[in-house]
């Protein structure tokens, strides 16, 4: 039975992930520190024999006792607002927390999957954004943190495989979206559903021509595993080509929730990238994947999920007191 370390298991792709590799027979370790997190997303799997969860912060040193096969790196933050209430946690856990990753993985003679990003190609300048962009990220802007942390999480990655000979894979993952998501986290699909559910007027920022291209979390999956099954080492763009505006989007949402909401204009925050398109070619032609689930059956399936939470959801704040972690 293959051994799995999956960190940020409590969170949306990490909890997919726990889900896939049960699925596929494997011992599932979950790892979490719960910050943005929640175990709700993996209660199911607590009664599993063959799935345990450790509650840890993985820019703290990480023990796992026995052998693992392979080793999955999802613990982040991963949405604007959260980068801008834990700045330094999202430094560290990109940084640090790769760091000790990798060393476990040479450790344990484990192959490593890293979680990077679309954000590597900041606000870009090349269209769609193919893996040999090197991207236009601002290095101390706000979103900087996140778009830092995952470029030099890549770097040390291809280090330790050129220099230790270290069996590692680089996925990029541009937005993603599906069942729990947070519905506070800040992002657009959740932002507008929420409003939606909660009769508000949906809130686009900037002019709304600014576009995204929504991936549903199932195709993310299976291109993240496919990937770690190949024995391709450098970054492989994993998203849904399928490009709209944020301004459409909104259109599309108002007719998905059924609601009569306006849309109201707000500014765009800092480095907002302007567009963003994947170019799956090379996911194409290495992992023969590409996506499957178009955005109106993804967010169909998606509304539902947020539809059926506990109304006491639609009014969490996004964050508790973060002053803590900051310090740390
Ligand atoms: N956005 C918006 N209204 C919201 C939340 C987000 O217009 O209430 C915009 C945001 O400015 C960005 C796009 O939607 O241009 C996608 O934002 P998200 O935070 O989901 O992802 P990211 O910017 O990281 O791609």
């Amino acid at each position: 039975m293959k051994r799995v370390l999956i960190t940020g298991a409590a969170g949306f792709l990490g909890s997919h992930l726990c889900d896939r590799f049960i699925k596929e027979g494997c011992y599932v370790i979950g790892m979490d520190n719960l910050i943005t997190g929640d175990l709700k997303n993996i209660e199911h799997l607590f009664k599993l024999e063959n799935f345990e969860f450790y509650h840890h912060d993985v820019t703290k040193f990480v023990h796992v006792p026995g052998q693992l096969d392979y080793i999955l790196h999802f613990a982040s933050p991963a949405s604007p607002i959260d980068y801008l209430k834990i700045p330094i946690q999202t430094l560290k856990v990109g940084a640090l927390g790769t760091h000790n990753l990798l060393g476990l993985a040479k450790e344990k003679n484990a192959r490593i999957l890293i979680a990077s990003t679309s954000e590597v190609y900041g606000d870009p300048l090349v269209h769609p954004q193919s893996e040999d962009y090197y991207g236009n990220v601002s290095t101390i802007g706000p979103r900087g943190v996140y778009d830092e942390a995952k470029r030099f999480m890549e770097s040390i990655t291809m280090a330790y495989h050129r220099f230790h000979g270290l069996d590692t894979r680089i996925v990029r993952i541009f937005n993603t979206y599906g069942p729990r998501m947070r519905l506070n986290d800040g992002r657009v699909i959740p932002a507008f559903i929420g409003q939606a559910l909660r009769g508000e007027n949906l809130t686009i920022f900037g002019d709304g021509m600014q576009t995204r291209s929504f991936c549903y979390v199932d195709d993310q999956i299976e291109g993240i595993y496919r990937l770690l099954m190949s024995d391709y080492h450098l970054p492989v763009n994993i998203g849904n080509p399928d490009e709209i505006t944020i301004k459409d989007f909104a259109e599309e949402i108002i007719n998905l929730t059924n609601t009569d909401q306006k849309v109201v204009y707000k500014p765009l925050p800092q480095d907002d990238p302007l567009q963003r398109q994947p170019d799956i070619s090379k996911a194409k032609e290495i992992l023969d994947w590409e996506p499957q689930v178009s955005r109106q059956e993804g967010m169909r399936v998606t509304y539902q999920y947020f539809k059926s939470l506990p109304s006491e959801e639609l009014y969490k704040k996004a964050h508790k007191d973060f002053s803590n972690h900051n310090k740390k």
